[in-house]
């Protein structure tokens, strides 16, 4: 089965695998040459020259979904999940809006 949607089981399986032959070390070293690959891109476009943000950020967002794999799973015992942050700032976001009006 190929199902490349990023949240799917399947997704999800291959970034254990990924976590478990490489270790976490080495995959949060990978998240931060993905962001300065990013960071590139974008400067790269700030100044007018070939970028490629569209591939980084796909670079990126996987390499956050192995984080949240990482550092969010099951076994986790922390006191809010990834998705309780952003729930959080969401709600802050739209206050702020709220203020623009
Ligand atoms: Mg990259």
């Amino acid at each position: 089965m190929n199902n490349n949607n990023l949240y799917s089981s399947d997704t999800i399986g291959m970034l254990y695998a990924y976590i478990g032959r490489y270790g976490i070390a080495k995959q949060v070293d990978v998240l931060l040459e993905e962001m300065a690959e990013l960071q590139k891109a974008l400067l790269n476009n700030r100044r007018g020259r070939p970028h490629n943000i569209l591939e980084e950020l796909a670079d990126v967002q996987i390499m956050i979904i192995q984080m949240r794999v990482c550092f969010d799973g099951e076994y986790a015992q922390n006191e809010k999940t990834v998705d309780d942050w952003i729930n959080e700032k969401l709600i802050r976001m739209r206050k702020k809006m709220e203020s623009w009006k």
